[in-house]
């Protein structure tokens, strides 16, 4: 965990509060938390259930990985400190935009149990993790961005699955087998449970 540096700081309550936002909304937030290695098929599914809640009117929306790399973590890297940094930053922007209503899908490939952990427990009541289990050779076959080929080409180190180690989740509140489901079966396994949990009617 990341210690607390600055002093003299306060909290502030806001006028609009998370309620008022979930009254406006229609709807609580939740963090749906993809996980999985490269090309397992996080952003894909996570853009489709994104999409399909969209489409029911719902506030939604999608930190992918790479985008956040672009801005928010572009001083970190692919080490094991820089990666959970890499989480622990997620955790608390999904915490935001679940404090803001917006049902909030994050696709990390997020290897370690202890990150995901920290990330759950920021907001243990509506933190939804996903796991989409696919076999290291069937995602190698799919390497939508060629990642695969470089790191076996040792071009790029510490790669999940090849040469970094992915730590899978033991009781996640989704299992998604995604190197044998549709997407679209994948999209309603997730909007199911998030029904059964009472975030979706
Ligand atoms: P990740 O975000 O885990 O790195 P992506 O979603 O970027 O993975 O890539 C997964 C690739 O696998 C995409 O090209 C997608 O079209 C393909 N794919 C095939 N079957 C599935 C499935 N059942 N679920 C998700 N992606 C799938």
């Amino acid at each position: 965990m990341t210690d607390q540096k600055a002093t003299n700081i306060t909290w502030h309550a806001h006028n609009v509060t998370t309620q008022d936002l979930e009254r406006l909304h229609g709807h609580k937030g939740v963090t749906i938390w993809f996980t999985g290695l490269s090309a397992s098929g996080k952003s894909t599914i996570a853009n489709a259930v994104a999409a399909a809640l969209h489409g029911r009117g719902m506030s939604t929306f999608v930190l992918d990985g790479d985008n956040i790399r672009h801005g928010l973590n572009k001083d970190l890297g692919f080490s094991p400190e820089d990666r959970v940094q890499n989480i622990r930053r997620i955790g608390e922007v999904a915490k935001l935009f679940t404090s803001a209503a917006v049902i909030n899908c994050t696709a990390f490939i997020s290897p370690y149990v202890a990150d995901r952990k920290i990330a759950r427990d920021l907001q243990p009541e509506t933190f939804i993790e996903v796991y989409c289990k696919c076999e290291v050779d069937v995602c190698e076959s799919r390497d939508p961005k060629g990642l695969y080929k470089k790191a076996k080409a040792g071009q790029i180190k510490e790669f999940t699955g090849v040469s970094a180690p992915y730590e899978a989740p033991e009781r996640p509140e989704v299992l998604l087998d995604t190197g044998r489901m549709s997407v679209e079966a994948c999209a309603s396994a997730v909007i199911e449970t998030l029904k059964s949990r009472g975030f979706v009617s």
